[in-house]
């Protein structure tokens, strides 16, 4: 029996103490210093006293920010969190998955030194524990920013347990009843279960228990090409596991865009990725050891064996349980609480934010929604959702970064662009690191210079989008970045090639007549 046998399928583990206590496996050294900081074995609740001013339920991202925002300007905060202080992010997500990438990026650049004309003495070597051990090692340093004694000494009482409402105005946690003048809901959402026939039986991974493994799959089956599902994908195969990656859509990540997902697809390809596109799980079953997946393909039948499947079809909100109704707080199970455009629900003084509320489930658009939250419930502010320029991206080797609309996205809404791409191989410093992979396409509103949308795929395109989410954001047009003088040699000067080949489209006939006449005249 393998260890990663062992550790699939563990739900959070809650004892019966007054808030229940948590683990997190591997429960080493690193990992017991994480739950010391977001879920302390011997913490004690706080006792509410009077009305506070904002109850904040989860302790993700989202409430995390509106609780110390909050706080910190002098509001009287309670925050409750029934698992770990820092939510999905710091636990499950990024901050995990991130320290995986950098692991296998480093084994990508020793595969392909050679044609940098430098060779390793042989075959590079992972070393599983020890890239997992580096991974837990760093999360437990970040901790402490997220740690239910540094909350506490901002100022808020934090609860540790299960948050619930019991009216329009009061919720209770470890039976202790908190009343409030206003609310957040920050429970965030999970991996979503697939409906296939065997799989919960034969046993699988997600976000929660992946990051538990002490032993590589051999074999991974991944269902869902979604940014989880390839970002791990790709982790996983530059790991040494046989990774096949199912999914249902003609394309891999199929909300971007289309040619970026063909780049991301051959990447994967070269990394040993078996890509299953148009294909369907009908259903999964266990034989001795080996999970045997019956796969539908365009109507062909498949079978796959593998040692693990890891599953990321989406998210499912986390609305359960929480007396929503009781509290007139309306809610969808699939797309989560019901909330207007300010971020408040159906209940006027309960807010939401994060991944509970929002298509766009990211870290930093629930950082912005909170900053949002806390302006519209605590001090009459307006801010609306609608009006933030949103900018996210998948670490996959390239990266696809992406802010406002691509091509099918503005077709879909009727918006008439022009569209400026430039390849990565036109970029000098692309070119001599070895990176010419990719591309950047920049949609402006046809005939006009306001830009709506990016997609860049590089390298360290996560870190270079930036530029064109502050020239959305500020209204700047792509033209103007021209001006702006950008280090040479940089990958990020790809975004002043394409301003200046937007300029070039301006210059049209007789533009170009007029100035030769002029350049003529003063000859
Ligand atoms: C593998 C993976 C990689 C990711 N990588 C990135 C990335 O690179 N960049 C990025 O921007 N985003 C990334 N994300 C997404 C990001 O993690 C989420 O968008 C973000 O964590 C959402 O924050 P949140 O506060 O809305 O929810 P969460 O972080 O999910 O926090 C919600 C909290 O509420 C608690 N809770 C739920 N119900 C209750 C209750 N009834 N009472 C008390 N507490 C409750 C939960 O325990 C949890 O701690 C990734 C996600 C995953 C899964």
């Amino acid at each position: 029996m393998t260890n990663h046998a062992e550790t699939e399928h563990v739900p959070p583990q809650v004892d019966g103490s007054a808030h229940g206590s948590v683990t997190v496996a591997p429960m080493d050294e690193y990992n017991t210093a994480l739950v010391s900081h977001t879920h302390p074995p011997d913490w004690v609740n706080p006792v509410p006293s009077g009305r506070y001013n904002l109850v904040v339920i989860g302790a993700g991202t989202a409430g995390l920010v509106v609780a110390a925002g909050a706080a910190g300007l002098g509001a009287k905060v309670a925050l409750v969190e029934r698992h770990l202080l820092g939510g999905d992010c710091l636990n499950y997500g990024c901050v995990p998955s991130k320290a995986l990438i950098r692991s296998t990026k480093a084994m990508a650049e020793i595969r392909d030194a050679s044609a940098l004309g430098v060779q390793a003495t042989g075959p590079a070597q992972v070393d599983f524990g020890k890239v997992m051990q580096r991974m837990r090692r760093l999360r437990s340093s970040i901790a402490p920013h997220d740690s239910a004694v540094r909350f506490r000494d901002l100022g808020i009482d934090v609860f540790l347990g299960e948050g619930k409402f019991t009216g329009s105005d009061t919720a209770e946690v470890a039976g202790m009843a908190l009343r409030f003048a206003r609310a957040v809901i920050a429970t965030g959402a999970r991996a979503a279960a697939p409906p296939i026939p065997g799989l919960a039986e034969a046993g699988y991974l997600t976000n929660e228990t992946v990051f538990s493994l002490t032993e590589l799959p051999s074999r991974l089956a991944v269902i869902g090409a979604g940014p989880i599902g390839c970002e791990l994908a790709q982790v996983f195969a530059r790991l040494g596991a046989k990774v096949h990656l199912i999914e249902s859509e003609k394309q891999i990540m199929p909300r971007e865009d289309a040619d970026a997902a063909k780049i991301v697809e051959a990447s994967l390809k070269r990394d040993g990725v078996t890509i299953v596109c148009g294909g369907k799980a009908a259903r999964v079953s266990c034989d001795g050891q080996e999970k045997v997946i019956s796969l539908d393909c365009n109507g062909a039948a498949h079978e796959l064996r593998v040692d693990a499947i890891l599953v990321g079809v989406g998210r499912s909100p986390n609305v359960e349980g929480m007396g929503l109704e009781t509290a007139g707080v309306e809610f969808d199970k699939r797309t989560g609480i019901k909330v207007n455009d300010f971020l408040q629900t159906t209940n006027k003084r309960i807010y939401a934010a994060g991944d509970v509320c929002f298509p766009y489930k990211f870290t930093h658009t629930a950082d912005a929604m909170a900053r949002i939250v806390i302006g519209n419930a605590l001090f009459f502010g307006r801010s609306r959702t609608s009006r933030l320029v949103i900018p996210w991206a998948t670490y996959t080797d390239p990266e696809v970064a992406q802010v406002g609309l691509n091509e099918r996205e503005a077709a879909e809404r009727g918006v008439a662009i022009d569209t400026i791409r430039v390849d990565m191989n036109r970029v000098d410093r692309a070119i001599l690191d070895g990176e010419e992979e990719g591309f950047l396409k920049v949609h402006v509103k046809k005939g006009k210079d306001t830009i709506v949308g990016a997609t860049l795929v590089a390298r360290r395109g996560g870190d270079t989008i930036s530029e064109i989410t502050l020239a959305m954001s500020k209204g700047i047009g792509l033209g103007k970045i021209a001006s702006v003088i950008h280090p040479y040699p940089t990958q990020a000067e790809v975004i002043k090639r394409a301003a200046d080949a937007y300029n070039r489209t301006r210059l049209t006939p007789f533009v170009k007549k007029l100035l030769s006449k002029l350049l003529a005249w003063r000859r």
